[in-house]
């Protein structure tokens, strides 16, 4: 049995399929996982933390293996707080390389401790990103195949909202 737990931050402003595949991998190599929603401000989320959250908990359910919870300030303090100090992250493409390369060379010298794991998602998502489907979903395009039913919601309340 696997008891190791290991950490997903991100914004998740919304949730999508990318994120999904992201943390179903995730739950066949921990046995437990906290997706921690980083409020993001710099990115001037769309939807608040708490919204982001509601929209994971829906779509996830109550699976006893996912932790959801809201990641203010450090990822280095969050991990020593809750004591686990391996954290997942998706790879897209090249693209997301040298950030992500900087962030977890970073994140070790704040916290040795600490190891990054990247996860690679099904190439049918590897071009989803939180700020596409917002765009999309913000013309009246359809994302209903690329983001759960709890964020195509949400998108749609939104943007039926802009052009009312
Ligand atoms: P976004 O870039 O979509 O705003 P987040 O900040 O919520 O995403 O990203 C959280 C983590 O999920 C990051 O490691 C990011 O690289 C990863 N991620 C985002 N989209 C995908 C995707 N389509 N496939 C795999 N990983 C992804």
């Amino acid at each position: 049995m696997n008891s190791s737990r290991a950490i997903y931050p991100g914004s998740f402003d919304p949730v999508h399929f990318g994120h999904l595949d992201v943390i179903h991998r995730s739950t066949h190599l921990f046995s437990n996982l906290i997706v921690a929603v980083a409020a993001s401000k710099s990115k001037g989320p769309l939807f608040s933390v708490e919204e982001r959250m509601a929209m994971l908990r829906e779509t996830l359910g109550d699976n006893p293996a996912i932790t959801i919870l809201p990641l203010e300030g450090l990822l280095v303090d969050f991990a020593r707080e809750h004591g686990v100090f391996t954290v997942i992250r998706g790879l897209r493409a090249v693209s997301d390389f040298e950030f992500e390369f900087q962030m977890a060379l970073m994140n070790r010298k704040l916290e040795p401790r600490l190891e990054t794991v990247y996860l690679t998602p099904k190439e049918d998502y590897t071009y989803l990103s939180s700020r596409i489907m917002k765009e999309v979903a913000c013309f009246g395009g359809d994302v209903s195949q690329l983001v759960p039913p709890s964020a195509q919601a949400r998108l749609a309340r939104l943007s039926s909202q802009d052009s009312a």
